[in-house]
């Protein structure tokens, strides 16, 4: 299972609270579902648990069952809950105080949401309809989409109300809300009912966050070597020139051993060269730099 339906299944164990609050999740899930129009409700997802919660939701907010609510999914892989008769539709347009009959272009009223928790079960009910969220693995990533720009602004500035500090986009036809730092998806999970799926975030990110120490700092060892090896070739490429020119042998004999102890072995470190001889680390890089401003010379 992906993290976000992990989420959602998290979200739907949750009970389902006091009325306001079913009444304002449910209103959650229209305003971001696939259709809410006078002439019907549809609501298409994969999630079996969110299926399995949708008819629970309806009953206590309004006390109306889907016409459609199928128990196993339809060959796509996805439930369809849909709801057309007429009277079930009136009632659910009178709980939020629509209108029936005519277009309506559907807004979030904020009358419907008057306490705290409801704006929580709105936003909850938002999410599981027409939210996700990425795999922390990848990314932090966790979005609101809607097909209802007016929504997407409502929603957007009821967040802003809650102390989300959210960014919204346009995709194609669609009106998006979206949080791309970790701590605000993390923030947003723990407050719409899923704070096991924000401590996974939290984990998979110190993880993350560890890996790429333990990488750099393997990069900077190889680094190191590599820079090791580059000094010792032209310190060997030094001895040799030294040698050629027969200047090698006049050398003082500190620099001589030295010199020695680096054609015997091209990849040891100064630092082993200097423990060979018994001198200090910086006394071997003096000796290595005479060496190469001799062949310079
Ligand atoms: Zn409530």
């Amino acid at each position: 299972m992906s993290f976000s339906s992990n989420a959602k299944s998290e979200l739907c164990r949750a009970e389902i609270g006091k009325r306001c609050c079913a009444n304002a999740e449910a209103y959650g899930v229209l305003l971001y579902c696939n259709t809410f129009s006078q002439h019907g409700i549809k609501i298409v997802t994969e999630h079996g648990d969110f299926a399995l919660r949708l008819p629970k939701l309806f009953q206590k907010a309004f006390g109306v069952t889907f016409d459609d609510a199928p128990s196993a999914p339809s060959d796509g892989g996805k439930f369809v809950l849909r709801i057309r008769d007429r009277e079930k539709l009136a009632r659910i347009f009178d709980a939020y105080g629509m209108r029936e009959g005519g277009e309506v272009t559907l807004h979030l009223n904020r009358g419907v949401l008057e306490k705290p928790c409801c704006e929580l079960s709105f936003i909850r009910g938002a999410f599981l309809a027409g939210g996700s969220v990425t795999d922390p693995e990848k990314r932090y990533y966790l979005e609101l989409e809607t097909t209802h720009m007016k929504v997407c602004a409502e929603t957007f500035s009821l967040l802003l109300d809650l102390g989300f500090s959210p960014r919204d986009m346009q995709r194609g036809g669609d009106a998006l809300i979206y949080f791309n730092q970790s701590d605000q998806v993390e923030d947003f999970l723990t407050a719409i009912g899923a704070p096991l799926s924000a401590m996974g975030l939290m984990e998979a990110k110190v993880e993350k966050e560890m890996r790429n120490a333990i990488n750099r700092r393997v990069n900077c060892d190889d680094a190191n070597a590599t820079k090791t090896v580059d000094a010792a070739q032209q310190q060997l490429a030094a001895i040799r020139k030294l040698r050629e020119s027969g200047v090698f042998e006049s050398l003082p004999e500190q620099i001589k051993q030295t010199a020695l102890l680096r054609e015997q072995d091209d990849t040891a470190p100064l630092a082993e060269i200097a423990a060979m001889l018994g001198v200090s680390k910086s006394a071997i890089n003096h000796r290595m730099r005479k060496i190469m401003e001799l062949a310079n010379r």
